[in-house]
């Protein structure tokens, strides 16, 4: 017995319904019998979708990789390993543009819902000729046009549909790990997939050779300028604290403080509230958007946040401080995707990044490692 959706074999998790057996390891996305046959999902693509009009040049690494991922992408899946501010996402235009042109389908899926409405306003300006149909959460209609752009959860509507998928962030939660969300996506491909990401880990190698894969590295940013690599500064937790607080007085430009939940980042910022010009999101705040606008607005100087900030957002000039006080709690990634705001414009190509810590852990060591290998790197 195997899943038509999610790929299941496992017997503990077929039921036996009124109509016959039935997949309960992806019943959240609607009930599937086990005999359906899950038909692809027919459309047209208008022929001139594929123009593309980029509004800066890619610097030469970004345009030899563009090249070469569309070259590769023909025959092979292909992972775009491109440090945090490379962007990654002008890599993968080239190729859409040819696919789309060819009039096959494409669409580019990411986990977090914030930055699939972020994109799909980007490849809006960039595909002026194409409709771009974008399906997250509280958008669902209509689900096809020239290039979809949604987030992971959603490709379960396009079983066997896309000649070219590109799944963006790769090892971002909830993505990274989940075995359903994880063979849906490579059931919604009969061509082939753009992996990109920052940041590897098992799971995602594991993912990335299930099928033949090209690997492509970026480790630099379109300005040239290296990565910044944090800076440690030791000491018991309220003394850390105490030196937060003179580190933001001091500052003059914005800084995001990252905390490991969302009772700390309430806690740093219900401290620093009446002395600070400071604000705050988690992930689950009802006015997170408010929040993180007030911020990007430059109406408060300094956020205090979880790791709902770590990724996919980009703001001019900002610091970053990582109040790290129990080992394990952020891993390698999350160090190098919170590490990676900082620097990205090319007016503001550097900042600085402080971990506060009372330890020092393998994830914290690692990050450092991977950050400085790149800035060593030639490519
Ligand atoms: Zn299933």
């Amino acid at each position: 017995m195997r899943c038509p959706r999610c790929s299941n074999e496992d017997p503990r998790y077929f039921y036996k319904g009124r109509q016959g057996y039935y997949c309960r390891k992806c019943v959240r996305f609607k009930r599937i019998l086990l005999e359906d046959v899950l038909a692809p999902k027919e459309y047209e693509i208008e022929k001139e979708a594929g123009e593309a009009r980029l509004s800066y040049k890619l610097t030469p690494q970004q345009e030899v990789i563009a090249r070469a991922c569309l070259a590769y992408v023909r025959d092979f899946d292909v992972l775009l390993w491109c440090v945090t501010g490379a962007g990654k996402t002008e890599l993968t235009i080239k190729a859409i543009s040819a696919f789309l042109k060819e009039g096959c389908k494409v669409a580019y899926a990411i986990s977090r819902r914030e930055v699939v409405l972020e994109l799909s306003g980007r490849f809006k300006k960039i595909f002026p000729f194409a409709k771009v149909v974008t399906l997250c959460e509280g958008f669902s209609y209509p689900d096809t046009g020239d290039l979809i752009v949604c987030t992971t959860h959603q490709l379960y509507r396009f079983p066997k549909t896309f000649d070219l998928l590109i799944l963006d962030e790769v090892d971002a939660f909830p993505f990274k790990g989940d075995e359903v969300l994880n063979n849906i996506a490579l059931n919604s491909v009969k061509g082939h997939i753009i992996y990109s990401t920052a940041t590897i880990d098992p799971k995602t190698s594991e993912l990335i050779k299930r099928r033949p894969t090209k690997i492509l590295r970026l480790t630099k940013r379109p300005h040239g300028y290296p990565l910044i690599v944090p800076k440690i500064i030791y000491g018991p937790k309220i003394v850390n604290l105490i030196k937060l607080y003179f580190y933001l007085k001091r500052s003059d430009q914005q800084v995001i403080v990252f905390a490991k939940s969302k009772e700390e980042t309430f806690k740093i910022y219900s401290y620093f509230k009446h002395f600070l010009s400071i604000t705050y999101v988690y992930s689950d705040l009802k006015e997170r958007s408010e929040h993180i606008k007030a911020f990007k607005d430059k109406r408060y100087q300094f956020l205090v946040a979880t790791t709902v900030m770590e990724r996919g957002i980009t703001i001019k000039g900002v610091n970053v401080v990582i109040v790290d006080h129990l080992k394990g709690v952020f891993d390698k990634a999350s160090i190098i995707q919170m590490a990676g705001r900082v620097g990205r414009s090319f007016e503001m190509p550097s900042g600085e990044v402080l971990v506060l810590a009372n330890h020092y852990d393998k994830e914290l060591k690692s990050a450092i490692k991977e950050i400085k290998d790149a800035n060593l790197s030639v490519l």
